[in-house]
C-alpha cells in the first residue's frame, strides 16, 4: 500500500466532503490534526480508520469506521457534524454551530 502524504489525505477528505456536499470543519488547527490522524492511520493499517477511534484488529473488524464511517450520515443529519467534527453540514456551520461531544453510534 503505498504510503500517504498529509497533502493526499487532505485532498481524500476534501473530495469526500465534496461528494457529500458536506463541508469541512472550519477551524483549521482542529481539522489538520484530524487530517494528519487519519494520514497516519492509513500509513500504519492501510486504510483510513476513523482517527477519532480506536481499531478493532483488521480491516474487516474495522469496516464500519472506515472514513466516511457508517454513522458519519446520521450523525451529520442529526448533529450537524460526524463523531471526530471532521465532517459538517454547511448550514451547520453557516449559523455558528459549535461541534459538541456526542454518542459514539459504534457502540451502541
Ligand atoms: S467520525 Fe466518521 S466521518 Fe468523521 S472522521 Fe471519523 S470516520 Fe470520518
Amino acid at each position: 500500500m503505498a504510503e500517504k502524504s498529509i497533502a493526499d489525505t487532505r485532498r481524500f477528505a476534501a473530495m469526500v466532503a465534496a461528494k457529500q456536499g458536506w463541508v469541512l470543519n472550519p477551524d483549521e488547527d482542529f481539522t489538520a490534526s484530524l487530517v494528519e490522524g487519519l494520514c497516519v492511520n492509513w500509513n500504519r493499517y492501510g486504510y483510513f480508520l476513523c482517527p477519532c477511534r480506536d481499531t478493532e484488529g483488521s480491516r474487516e473488524l474495522d469496516a464500519d469506521v472506515l472514513c466516511p464511517c457508517k454513522y458519519s450520515w446520521d450523525d451529520v443529519k442529526e448533529h450537524g457534524h460526524c463523531f471526530c467534527a471532521l465532517y459538517m453540514r454547511k448550514d451547520f456551520v453557516e449559523s455558528g454551530g459549535q461541534p459538541g461531544g456526542i454518542a459514539d453510534k459504534r457502540y451502541s
